[in-house]
């Protein structure tokens, strides 16, 4: 390669985890030298953001913000004093929305690329060997990129779910779910976890009638504490959401104006077909590493599909690191981001850190569900003796004035040092009223510091406030 095609820092893929770093390596003085751009970031798909900003968060937020407000003004309008006439979706502009939100976001980003002096290279990243990454550019030909330091940071894809081929259209992943051309008459999800229940309440809330199929007994994919998805599923059945747990799908099949999926208990026995216009494949995601070439240098990967790597996010080559989706660790955006600032941090400095005790959760159904830290089972399993505090919004005077009064705050401190071990919230906002709990927890925080911290009254964070009392004497207000 040409010296110009060397760089401090390749990075392979433009999602949160490899444009932050990019950003990043930008910031900490890893770019442009006279002619030499030493930060580089290679992105097949067209735009950066990867699938959080293209196909995930951002389209999934959007879509459930503004259905929200629909299913809203449909049902929750009247009580509150406010009568509204002929009330419409007009499903196309909901989309056009996501789009435009998308839009900003993934500009944006390129506009941070160039006040960085990050160079965007657009194509498909493989490796020649551990110092040589080949580009497949997108408007033909390719490039050659040599890097002191590379980054792994390719994603991941939805799991498929084998006998249903994925078109998108009628058997969909997230990405298909996002841009439905109509509200399904019938719909099945597969999978009862974040996604499928975000995307259940997407289109039950627009008046399709969803099943979700969940394998467990409980909902929510793993970490939610039990009691809260106990609560969520009551919530979400009475919003009309059908729910089939302790269940799974066998097979499958397509008649072309059908879906229909087989499903018996998980424990064996009763089988039932369900019929579908549209049926979301949501049982999990895994790392995406096809056509990177790890073969030419041999790095590891796990049972699961994921890089392999120490604490350093370094493989067995260590100028090679992998951050994000592609490798160990909660699939969430905020991780990768978290791993992006630390994983510069170790090239440029040596030393960076992340707490993966300290990873908030949320997801976005309404309410909301939010949690930090450990959840009950986990705690008793690991034989702490520890102490629950409960508040209910039922209880909170901001939750009582905005009607919105389900749901309830759940803290866990360690019994003998009160230290909070972990914080799960369902209610309204607690997908932001979360972040004052992951700041505590990030502070070791006793409950008892969270319960003499003044909070401004009337708001919904003093039920986090009362529930924090509750662990060690009595909540005022219930
Ligand atoms: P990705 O975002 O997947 O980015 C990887 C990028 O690398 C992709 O753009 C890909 O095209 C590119 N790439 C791959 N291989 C190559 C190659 N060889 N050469 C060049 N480019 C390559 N997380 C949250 O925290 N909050 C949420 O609300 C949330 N909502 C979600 C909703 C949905 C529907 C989905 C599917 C996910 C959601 N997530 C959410 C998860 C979040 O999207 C991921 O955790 C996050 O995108 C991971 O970032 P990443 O950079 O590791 O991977
Ligand atoms: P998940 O792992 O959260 O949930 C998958 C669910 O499918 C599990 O409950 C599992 O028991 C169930 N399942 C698996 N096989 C099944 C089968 N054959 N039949 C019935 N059920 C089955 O995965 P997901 O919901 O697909 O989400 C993928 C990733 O994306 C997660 O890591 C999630 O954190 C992330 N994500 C995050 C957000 C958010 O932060 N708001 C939103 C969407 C996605």
């Amino acid at each position: 390669a040409s010296s110009s095609d060397e760089h401090d820092v390749v990075i392979i893929g433009g999602g949160v985890a490899g444009y932050v770093a990019a950003i990043k390596a930008g910031q900490e003085g890893l770019k442009a030298r006279l002619s030499l751009t030493t930060t580089a970031c290679i992105e097949k798909r067209g735009a950066l953001g990867g699938t959080c900003l293209n196909v995930g968060c951002i389209p999934s937020k959007s879509l459930l913000n503004n259905t929200h407000l629909y299913h809203q003004i449909l049902h929750d309008t009247k009580k509150r004093g406010i009568d509204v006439g002929i009330v419409k979706l007009n499903l196309e502009q909901m989309m056009k929305a996501k789009q435009t939100s998308v839009d900003g976001l993934t500009k944006g980003i390129e506009f941070l690329f160039k006040k960085n002096s990050v160079d965007y290279v657009k194509g498909m990243g493989s490796f020649v060997n551990e110092h040589e990454v080949k580009v497949d550019l997108l408007d033909g030909g390719e490039k050659t990129l040599r890097g002191k330091n590379i980054i792994i940071a390719t994603g991941s894809e939805a799991t498929p779910f084998l006998g249903l081929n994925i078109d998108e259209e009628r058997i969909v992943t997230s990405t298909g779910a996002l841009s439905l051309k109509e509200v399904p008459k019938k719909m099945v999800v597969i999978g009862g976890g974040i996604i499928g229940l975000e995307m259940a309440s997407v289109w039950s809330r627009l008046g399709a009638d969803v099943t979700v199929v969940e394998f467990l007994n409980q909902i929510g994919g793993p970490g939610m504490d039990a009691e809260v998805a106990k609560q969520a599923q009551k919530i979400l059945q009475k919003q009309g959401i059908q729910f089939l747990l302790g269940t799974k799908v066998t097979n499958g099949s397509d008649s072309g104006s059908t879906v229909s999926v087989n499903v018996e208990a998980a424990k064996g026995g009763k089988e039932q077909t369900l019929d579908a216009d549209v049926v979301l494949v949501a049982i999990g995601r895994r790392p995406y590493t096809a056509g990177l070439g790890l073969e030419n240098i041999g790095l590891e990967i796990d049972e699961r599909g994921r890089l392999v790597i120490d604490q350093e996010y370094r493989t067995k080559a260590s100028h090679i690191r992998v951050i994000g989706d592609c490798t160990f660790g909660p699939m969430l955006a905020h991780k990768a981001e978290e791993e992006a600032v630390a994983a510069i941090e170790y090239i440029k400095k040596g030393f960076g850190h992340v707490n993966y005790g300290a990873i908030p959760s949320v997801m976005y159904t309404h309410p909301e569900v939010a949690w930090v830290g450990q959840n009950e089972a986990e705690i008793k399993a690991s034989g702490v003796k520890y102490r629950v505090g409960n508040f209910p919004f039922s209880a909170n005077s901001r939750a009582k004035t905005n009607l919105e009064t389900e749901g309830f705050v759940k803290l866990i401190s360690d019994a003998e040092t009160d230290r909070i071990l972990g914080v799960h919230i369902i209610g309204p906002g607690a997908g932001e009223m979360i972040a004052e709990a992951t700041l505590a927890i990030e502070y070791g925080a006793s409950s008892e510091d969270v319960a003499r911290t003044c909070h401004a009254h009337p708001t919904l964070a003093e039920a986090f406030k009362e529930a924090a009392m509750a662990t060690y004497s009595k909540a005022i207000h219930f």
